[in-house]
């Protein structure tokens, strides 16, 4: 592998004291960020790597989106301005029904193309096909945990979650580290019992974690109270779910004080999802008081039909602006806090903070260059301020995963963006009748 040494870049660590480097250079070889300089402290000899000149763009560590469903760009403004149920019910699962493989396979590396163009490193996917989702991560070379979806009113659910076990074991640290295998329950209210026994079972023999929905709406709450005496958070945490590591609660809009004490004590990783719940109307998660209460939180985009983008950025800027406004209260939610929910917060969640999340030597190299010689980042006050409040996606330039580059100058290197395109658009002449 070649080694790079990204010159001159204003350099947003995300480490632990919070450090922004004015004018640094940093060293990637193999894998992993082998070095990180001051401008004034660079070596005098510099390595032999391939140069990139950053000045006038900054560094940060690649961004995660812990929660989505990849594929579901193909439904990307098939359904909108519906609630929840009817929306997933009338909508999203009939549609899902008539999926194929490689329909999963070509919607997914849609998806990939938009995250790495808006400088998503790494995401926390749950769906069908999981193989064929593994596939696209493997040929495009992100980072992705994966999931196959659970759902108990599927005919054959118990095979699938069979089949989930199977793959969660063998594709297991695929890819030099890129791909985890996770295991998918969709949701309480989706998977009974019996269900959620197996899958805690299944996850403790294949040595893997959970993604879940948890507590995305009041409705949910109010069933599983009928249904069990108990929020959807006690049931999970009575069954034992909580006691596999790691597990990723996607949602969590309505928590009880005590539901928020479980999250924090079983170290339960949370993805806020701000644009679907605003979208769905599901509600206002208690992120401030989740934060407050040092709880693991991430940002996910959720799926490309509620959302409709996988743009992490804009997710860091709706969580900082909706808690605000939600609280009556312009200090909740800094930018700081966003950024971090979107890098190592999300690493943190999923597991992988040993790994990515920082601008660190001895991280594996994940990061992004974002141009700031651009009208709307002028000027630079605060450039962690910038990127949450001022930045777009368009503006992320170059992107390395695992110390590959993705994206150089907004050139994707590994996927052909044409021919996704070419293969969405022939696959939705069948689905969409
Ligand atoms: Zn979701």
């Amino acid at each position: 592998m070649e080694s790079w040494l990204i010159r001159n870049a204003t350099v947003v660590t995300m480490d632990d004291d919070g450090r922004v480097l004015p004018e640094a250079d940093i060293l990637i070889e193999a894998t992993e960020i082998a070095g990180l300089w001051p401008r004034s402290e660079a070596p005098q000899n510099p390595p032999e790597a391939r140069a990139i000149d950053a000045a006038g763009m900054v560094a940060m560590p690649g961004m995660i989106n812990a929660h989505t469903h990849c594929a579901m760009t193909l439904l990307r403004g098939y359904a909108d301005d519906m609630p929840l149920m009817p929306w997933l019910e009338e909508r999203i699962w009939p549609f899902e029904m008539k999926l194929q493989e490689d329909d999963v396979y070509w919607g997914t590396l849609l998806g990939i193309a938009e995250m790495i163009r808006g400088g998503v490193t790494c995401f926390n996917d749950m769906y069908h096909y999981f193989e064929s989702t593994s596939r696209a991560v493997l040929d495009s070379g992100i980072r992705a945990n994966v999931s196959g979806v659970l759902l108990a009113f599927l005919p054959d659910a118990k095979e699938r979650l069979e089949r989930a076990i199977e793959f969660a074991k063998q594709w297991k640290d695929k890819g030099d580290g890129l791909l985890v295998t996770m295991l998918g329950p969709h949701a309480p209210y989706t998977c009974p019992n019996h269900l959620l026994d197996r899958v805690i079972e299944g996850a403790h023999e294949a040595g893997v974690g959970i993604h879940i929905h948890v507590s995305e709406t009041a409705q949910e709450v109010t069933d599983s109270q009928r249904d069990f005496s108990q929020t959807p958070v006690e049931r999970l945490k009575d069954i034992g779910l909580l006691d596999v590591s790691p597990v990723l609660a996607a949602h969590c809009v309505h928590l009880t004080d005590s539901d928020i004490a479980t999250l924090v004590e079983s170290q339960v990783g949370i993805s806020h999802n701000p644009g679907s719940n605003m979208k769905l109307a599901s509600g206002t998660a208690p992120i401030p008081k989740l934060l407050e209460a040092n709880a693991i939180v991430g940002l996910g985009t959720d799926g490309a039909a509620s959302n409709n983008n996988l743009d992490i950025l804009e997710e860091a800027r709706l969580a900082a602006l909706l808690h605000k406004l939600q609280a009556d209260d312009p200090t909740v939610v800094a930018a700081r806090q966003a950024l971090c929910m979107a890098t190592r917060g999300g690493a943190r969640a999923l597991g992988i903070h040993h790994r990515v999340g920082q601008i660190k030597p001895g991280m594996k190299a994940d990061l992004v260059l974002l141009d700031f010689r651009l009208p709307h980042l002028f000027p630079r006050h605060d450039v962690v301020s910038h990127l949450v409040y001022a930045a777009r996606a368009g503006d992320v330039r170059t992107v390395f995963v695992n110390g590959r580059p993705l994206m150089i100058d907004r050139q994707l290197q590994t996927l052909d963006e044409d021919e996704i395109f070419g293969q969405v658009t022939e696959r939705l002449k069948r689905l969409v009748q």
